[in-house]
Formats: C-alpha cells, structure tokens, sequence
C-alpha cells in the first residue's frame, strides 16, 4: 500500500508499507512520519530520497536517529547522510514490501536528481521527486530545458499504467496553466473537473498516471502542433525544434499566475 503524509503547504511524502514494515519517499519533515508509524504500529526500514532539496530530506536526520532506517539517494548530490549512494543502472529491492525499483537519472530540476521506476505490490509506479508533476514539471534550478526535456522523455517512456507519485500537490495550478495553452484539450478539461472535485473533498489528485500526463501535460505535448503554435505565439516568433518549444513553456509557466 503506498499512501500520502502531508507536510508543509503542498508535499507529499509518500509512505509504502505491509502493515509491518515501511519506507518513505522525500521525507522533507519527520513529524507526520513519526505519527503515522506510530498509528499503524510500522517500523521503517528505508528511506527513499530524489533530490537534496530541503523539503525533501529535512527529515532525514530526525528519522534514521529514531528508527535506525537505510538512506537511498543520489549519488552526486550533498544529503544529510546516505547509505546507498544510487545512481541510473541500481536497484532497490525489497522482498516484504514486494518493492522492486530500478533507478533514473533525470537531471534538470538539480543535476543529480533520481527517479525510482518500476513496482510495488505488482503495481507499476514511478517516484519522480520534482521532475514530473500532475499536468506540468519542476523547474530548472540546475539543468538545462535539453537536460530536463530528456528526463521527462524517459519518465514517459515508462508503461502507460504506471502511476505518477510526484512530491507537490500543484495539479490545479498546473491545470489552469495547461488550459491556457491548449483550450481544446478535452482530455485536460475531464482531468480537471475531476482533480477540482477531489480538491473540493480534500483528496490528493495524485499519483497521475503516465496516459494522463501524455494526454494532458504540455511539457510532454511540445510537439503537439497546438502546443508548438500556442508556446510560438506567446514567444513571439516561431519555434523550431521540440527543445525550443520545451524552454519556451517553462519560462511561459514561471511567470503564469
Ligand atoms: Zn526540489
């Protein structure tokens, strides 16, 4: 079973376990962990980490004193502590949680950030820390839109069915954004009225999946004709090449309000 903790405004850290064990993905906070091993009686086994932002492993610490728990992480970013130093190629393992996931190297949000693909529970899932979002992608604070377009290339390479588990609550943002720039997506409309009920709830719209992200996600669609023409128009000048459109939608996406 892989379930949502909250923690700070919008992250989600990910929580896998049997009912015995566990492991969590980006523990940014150690608090809601604490609390939910504590309520379900789970020790922790392992930690999962994508990135070196703080909102990620400001938990780190806190959890590996008080549960003894194995640190996976990348291998060329700066962590609070890690044991298994991880990069594309690796593999996590684990029999009792039926978890079995190989690695990515998806640079672009940071340059050493890693993603971990393939299934729990014989459930297809990838957990792509800041790369991949409901409907848009992190930002660059350390690659290039080359760098960041082929990470995302590779996460949506993965089967159809696999199940996003992205670390931020933004989809209706991303979604008003991503309306903006194809209007006549009715895939994106259906996903939205959807996600604005789940919201209305105080349900997670996540994980995605990655048909809906190819569906709907403009980061994903730059050579869509409607979104090459949409991101050309707000650029002022026609775009060329799938990168061009790419870096064109972030910079559209980061002044959008
Ligand atoms: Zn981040």
């Amino acid at each position: 079973m892989i379930r949502p903790l909250s923690a700070f405004a919008d992250n989600y850290i990910w929580l896998i376990s049997d009912g015995t064990h566990a492991m969590v993905v980006d523990p940014g906070d150690a608090g809601p962990v604490t609390d939910a091993l504590q309520q379900a009686d789970l020790r922790l086994t392992a930690i999962l980490l994508t990135h070196h932002h703080q909102d990620h492993v400001g938990g780190v610490q806190e959890l590996v004193a008080s549960t003894g728990a194995a640190v996976y992480g990348p291998a060329t970013e700066s962590l609070p502590t890690c044991d298994y130093p991880l990069s594309e190629g690796d593999h996590v393992g684990d029999t009792a949680l039926q978890l079995d996931l190989d690695v990515l190297d998806v640079p672009g949000h940071t340059a050493g950030h890693i993603a971990y693909a393939g299934f729990v529970g014989g459930i297809p899932v990838v957990f792509c820390g800041d790369t991949l979002f409901a409907a848009g992608c992190g930002r660059l604070f350390e690659g290039t839109p080359a760098q960041m377009m082929a990470s995302l290339t590779k996460i949506a390479a993965l089967p159809h069915d696999t199940r996003v588990y992205c670390t931020h609550e933004y989809t209706l943002s991303n979604m008003r954004w991503a309306r903006v720039v194809e209007p006549g997506n009715q895939d994106l409309q259906r996903w939205q009225e959807q996600a604005t009920a789940q919201r209305t709830q105080g349900q997670p719209t996540l994980p995605s999946s990655i048909s809906q992200e190819l569906a709907c996600n403009p980061f994903l669609r730059a050579q869509q004709p409607a979104v090459t023409q949409a991101a050309s128009q707000w650029a002022g000048h026609q775009l060329n090449t799938p990168v061009e459109v790419f870096a064109a939608l972030r910079e559209w996406k980061n002044g959008f309000r």
